[in-house]
C-alpha cells in the first residue's frame, strides 16, 4: 500500500514540475501581449491536432465498419458455398444413380437374352442397336457432368478456404485499427487537458494585460516598475495550521530514478483560508487547471528582493489579479480533496501545495525550497500558527 501511495504521490510531484506556467516572468505589457499571442497560437495549433485527431478517429472507426461488414459477407459466401457443395454432392449421387442404372442395361443389353427387344422395346434389332449407343452416349455423358461437378465442389472448396483466409486477414486489420483508435483516443485526452490549460492560460493573460492597460502601465514599461507591490521584512506560513506531509525537492522513487517536488504540501481541510506568504500582489490566477486546479501567483518584495509564491490546488479565489494583499488578506481556500478532484488530477488528498520563486516569475529555473524563507516543522510535523 505505501509503495502504491508514493507511485501516486511521485506521479503527482512529476505532473507538478511540468505544469508549472511560465508566463509570470514577462517584464514589460508588450512581451505580456507577445506571450498571450503565443498561447492563442499554441491553442489553435491545438485545436487543429484535435480535429486532424478526430478524423483519424471517423476514419478509423469506419474502417472497423467496412472490414466488419466484409467479415459478414464472407461468412454468407461460406455458407453459400456449404449449400453449393451439398447439392452437388446430391447431384452426383443421383447422377450415380443414372449411370449405375445404364451400365446395367448395357450389361444385360450384350447378353444373349431373346427378350431383351421386348423388354426394351425395341421395334427391330436395328432399333435396338440405335437405342444402346444411345445409352452409352448418356453414361459418357453423365460421367463427364460428374467430373464437372467434383470440379466445381474443389471449386467450392477452395473458395471457402479463400474466404476463410480473408476472414482472419479482416480480423487481424481490426485489431490493428483497435490498437490505433485506442491511441488516437490517448491523443486526444492529452489535447484536451493541454487546451483546457491553454484556454485558463489565455484567460489568465487576458485578465493581466487588461489589468496592466487600465492601471495605466505603458507598452515598454517594466511592469515591476508600473506595480504598486508593498514592502514586507519576511515570509510567514500561509495557513493558520496544517501537517507537512511532503518536502521540496528530489524523491527517490520505490522502482527507479527520482523525482522532483516544486514545493510544500501543506495536508488540512478543504475550505481552510489560504494567506499570502508575505505582503504582496496577486500577479496570476490559474483556473482549473488539469494538473494544480485553481493557482494563485503573488508577487512579494522582501527586503528588496524579488519573489513570487504560488498556491494550488485551491478551492475557491478570495482575490483578483491586481489586488494588494497582506499577510490577512485571506486570498484563497484551500482545496485538492473531493471538490477539485473532478478536475484537477494532480491532487491525491486535501492539501494546499506552496510553492516559491526567486524574481517575478514562476519559471522552473527559479523554483526555490520554501523551507529556506519560511519555518516549517519537519516534514510529517503540524504546526498550529502561522509563525
Ligand atoms: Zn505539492
Amino acid at each position: 500500500m505505501k509503495k502504491i501511495v508514493s507511485i501516486i504521490f511521485i506521479l503527482f510531484v512529476s505532473f507538478m514540475v511540468f505544469s508549472v506556467p511560465s508566463n509570470v516572468e514577462a517584464k514589460t505589457l508588450r512581451q505580456m501581449k507577445e506571450e498571450l499571442a503565443t498561447a492563442k497560437a499554441n491553442l489553435s495549433s491545438n485545436q487543429a491536432k484535435m480535429r486532424e485527431a478526430q478524423e483519424r478517429v471517423k476514419k478509423y472507426r469506419n474502417e472497423i465498419n467496412a472490414s466488419t461488414v466484409e467479415i459478414e459477407k464472407c461468412q454468407n459466401e461460406i455458407e453459400e458455398a456449404r449449400i453449393k457443395i451439398q447439392e452437388l454432392e446430391v447431384e452426383i449421387k443421383e447422377k450415380q444413380k443414372e449411370i449405375d442404372e445404364l451400365l446395367r442395361f448395357l450389361q444385360v443389353s450384350k447378353g444373349e437374352n431373346v427378350y431383351l427387344e421386348y423388354v426394351f422395346g425395341a421395334t427391330s434389332f436395328t432399333d435396338f442397336i440405335y437405342r444402346t449407343a444411345i445409352v452409352e452416349q448418356l453414361s459418357d455423358y453423365n460421367d463427364k457432368l460428374i467430373d464437372e461437378m467434383y470440379d466445381l465442389i474443389e471449386q467450392n472448396k477452395q473458395l471457402q478456404k479463400e474466404l476463410e483466409a480473408k476472414i482472419q486477414e479482416l480480423e487481424k486489420k481490426i485489431e490493428q485499427l483497435k490498437k490505433d483508435l485506442a491511441k488516437v483516443n490517448l491523443t486526444i485526452d492529452d489535447l484536451y487537458d493541454d487546451q483546457k490549460d491553454l484556454n485558463a492560460e489565455i484567460k489568465a493573460y487576458e485578465v493581466e494585460v487588461k489589468f496592466y492597460e487600465d492601471y495605466g502601465c505603458k507598452l515598454d514599461q517594466e511592469i515591476s516598475d508600473c506595480l504598486n507591490v508593498p514592502y514586507a521584512n519576511g515570509f510567514v506560513r500561509p495557513t493558520d495550521y496544517g501537517y507537512i506531509s511532503s518536502n521540496y525537492g528530489w524523491r527517490s522513487l520505490n522502482l527507479s530514478g527520482s523525482n522532483f517536488h516544486s514545493g510544500i504540501d501543506i495536508a488540512l481541510p478543504e475550505g481552510n483560508k489560504v494567506y499570502p506568504s508575505a505582503p504582496g500582489y496577486v500577479a496570476k490566477k490559474v483556473i482549473k487547471s488539469s494538473c494544480g486546479g485553481n493557482m494563485l501567483y503573488i508577487q512579494h518584495s522582501v527586503n528588496g528582493k524579488k519573489y513570487t509564491t504560488v498556491y494550488m490546488h485551491l478551492k475557491s479565489f478570495n482575490v483578483n489579479v491586481g489586488d494588494t494583499v497582506f499577510l490577512t488578506t485571506v486570498i484563497a481556500y484551500s482545496g485538492g480533496g473531493a471538490s477539485t478532484r473532478g478536475y484537477d488530477r494532480c491532487t491525491t488528498g486535501a492539501h494546499l501545495h506552496f510553492g516559491m520563486f526567486n524574481g517575478w516569475t514562476s519559471s522552473k529555473s527559479n523554483l526555490i525550497n520554501p523551507r529556506d524563507k519560511v519555518n516549517f516543522p519537519a516534514i510529517y510535523n503540524r504546526y498550529y500558527s502561522r509563525w
